[in-house]
């Protein structure tokens, strides 16, 4: 009898108000990208016991256990969330990935030309938001950060190290992905 290998799903999951269109349009792209079928799950709230009153942000650790409590069959997820996130030995982060259970955190608070008091622009927002969210499932497969600037999976210091990265993984990443 043939096997058959099943697809794995990765499910976005937005904590936050979001466009479905822009969703959506991030779905087809992951898709693109990674070997796997996505599908959008149930907004969920952002946990209020991981806000620190000190440092006026949202623990990207906290959150992702607290996702961990309410997504049980999953293959690996995405959370997209709208506050600014923060991770311990860091004044902010972009994202956070826990390789073990396969799950990451995006935040688009600093993707956002707003929090720079820019003008709006739509695709580059766009861009980075997809640029971070490969980075941080590249994660869960369990690529670790590359040397390669043009690559996704170089680590983003600032926004500018985010623009100045592509979209896609070096041929070195991409041989490790699949
Ligand atoms: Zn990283
Ligand atoms: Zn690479």
């Amino acid at each position: 009898m043939e096997t058959k290998n099943r697809i794995e799903t990765i499910f976005l999951v937005h904590l936050c108000q979001i466009e479905q269109q822009l969703l959506e349009k991030l779905g087809l792209y992951l898709e693109e990208i990674f070997p796997g079928n996505v599908q959008i799950s149930n907004p969920l709230p952002v946990p209020k016991g991981a806000y620190n009153s000190h440092r006026k942000q949202f623990n990207s650790t906290e959150i992702l256990s607290y996702l961990l409590t309410q997504l049980t069959d999953y293959d690996r997820f995405l959370g997209i969330a709208d506050v600014d996130l923060f991770s311990y030995g860091f004044n902010f982060v972009f994202g956070e990935a826990d390789v073990l259970h396969r799950i990451s955190i995006i935040s688009l608070t600093r993707l956002n030309q707003d929090f720079y008091d820019l003008p709006e622009d739509q695709n580059m927002f766009f861009l980075r938001i997809l640029k971070e969210a490969v980075h941080e499932l590249g994660h869960t497969y369990g690529l670790v950060h590359c040397p390669n600037s043009q690559c996704v999976m170089h680590f983003s210091n600032s926004l500018l190290d985010t623009d100045r990265k592509s979209c896609k993984f070096c041929e070195m990443c991409k041989s490790k992905l699949t």
